[in-house]
């Protein structure tokens, strides 16, 4: 026990039993010993309303703190006043240099609920994105931020996915957008600026659609008196074979300039604009049957495991599967089998490509989407290959929301598993049986 504590305690005592003695000169102890009682009461609630009102108009100037008990109480909580108060001021200090370090970053950060609502944002997310700190708190940010990308970037698991979208501000700007985990139910928005590395890129798209174009007309040209040329009986006959050679190579030539203009295309929107009702198996038909005709081909077999359609574009989709299958044929020896799978369940559809080739060496998995990338240059170069066909793949599939997941085994064979959401399948109606 204190001092103080002591002290009051004893201060009581002396009161009680000096009010019962004189209680008792007058011959009524008890009386003396209630009034001694009430009066150390009142004295102690009056002590406690003035500490009360004191407390609510902050102001201690009429507060009588004596000595003692309300002495030792009054400094403690004057000590822990002043300290909370410059903790306070050291906190506001530290917020302001927050704010002033994240104002002076390039790149702009919005704060996010769980539910994507905006709690707070620097200086740069006003100037890159039109985000305003105070009047957008509370605001879903991808009502503010239109785009489909963003919507599925925001409730993406994969936090290293990042996404490129139109600013709403509207001079041109491009963003790249990045949604990293922040404390314990936020989220952080990050936004950079990447108009210049969007306007590069487009530059580089255009300048190779422009290129293949323009060399499309002088090919035809050629193309036109080789053939001329490999037509006329009268050409001497060492020449017959150049010839024949000039022409393979110009339609090699002819084939890389259509898959870099179909390549430009494909980049040039994120999304495809056709949505018809695709009917997969039908397309696998198709393409079996053109294929069938050639000589020394493997099985193709098609496996209909759904009758589900699929969302997007039917020439796009087509192109999948016959770049697809034209690989899994040149890389399936005669007495292997290729299959064609569609199949489809609660997480969506997929479109299957797998053969019983000479399969893939894994460290080069990773890089088959890439353009002109090929295992065997000088191989692929012979029997026909441009080294774009799977990257052609990778865009219409992006396009249409859907993954390509590659797995191989040297020797064994190779599965192009192409995953499409729910959202890109539909369910034929439920025909009644009777
Ligand atoms: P290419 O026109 O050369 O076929 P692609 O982009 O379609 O270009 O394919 C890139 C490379 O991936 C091919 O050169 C080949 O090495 C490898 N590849 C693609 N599909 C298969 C497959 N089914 N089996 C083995 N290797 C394959």
């Amino acid at each position: 026990m204190s001092d103080a504590a002591k002290k009051l305690l004893s201060g009581i005592a002396l009161l009680l039993i000096g009010g019962a003695a004189i209680g008792w000169i007058y011959g009524r102890p008890d009386t003396g010993l209630l009034v001694a009682a009430l009066l150390a009461l009142v004295w102690q609630v009056r002590q406690l309303l003035s500490f009360d009102r004191s407390l609510r108009t902050d102001n201690f100037d009429d507060f009588r703190v004596g000595e003692g008990i309300w002495e030792q109480m009054f400094s403690r909580f004057r000590f822990e006043r002043d300290r909370a108060a410059r903790r306070k001021q050291a906190y506001r200090e530290l917020l302001k240099e927050i704010r002033k370090s994240t104002n002076a970053m390039p790149d702009g950060a919005v704060i996010l609920t769980e539910e994507n609502e905006i709690v707070t944002c620097n200086r740069a997310a006003k100037a890159l994105a039109g985000l305003k700190r105070k009047k957008d708190r509370g605001q879903r940010v991808d009502n503010i931020l239109r785009d489909p990308g963003l919507t599925k970037l925001l409730q993406a698991d994969d936090k290293s996915e990042t996404v490129e979208i139109a600013s709403p501000v509207g001079d041109g700007k491009w963003l790249n957008c990045r949604v990293v985990p922040y404390g314990a139910d936020q989220k952080l928005l990050l936004l950079r600026d990447v108009t210049e590395r969007m306007r590069l890129s487009k530059m580089r798209r255009d300048f190779v659609a422009n290129a293949s174009h323009e060399l499309r007309s002088p090919l035809t040209v050629i193309n036109g008196y080789l053939d001329a040329l490999s037509d006329d009986e009268q050409i001497p006959p060492g020449w017959a074979k150049p010839v024949e050679q000039m022409q393979g190579q110009a339609k090699r030539m002819r084939k890389i300039l259509g898959e870099l203009l179909e390549l430009s295309r494909l980049e040039g929107s994120s999304t495809v604009k056709e949505e018809e009702p695709i009917d997969v198996v039908a397309l696998f038909e198709n393409a079996q049957q053109a294929f069938e005709g050639h000589a020394n081909l493997a099985d193709i077999v098609v496996n209909a495991d759904s009758k589900a359609r699929l969302r997007g574009s039917a020439a796009e989709i087509e192109t999948v599967i016959v770049n697809l299958l034209s690989n899994a044929a040149r890389f399936t020896p005669t007495d292997g089998t290729i299959t064609l799978t569609w199949r489809s369940g609660p997480d969506g559809a997929d479109l299957i490509v797998s053969d019983t080739g000479e399969g893939i060496d894994p460290e080069f998995v990773p890089r088959l989407t890439e353009r002109f990338f090929r295992v065997d240059k000088g191989r692929s170069r012979e029997d026909g290959g441009t080294g774009l066909g799977l990257a052609i793949v990778k865009h219409v599939l992006a396009r249409h929301d859907a993954e390509l997941t590659i797995t191989s085994e040297p020797g064994e064979g190779s599965e192009f598993c192409c995953s499409f959401p729910t959202s890109r399948v539909v369910v034929s109606p439920l025909v009644a049986l009777s």
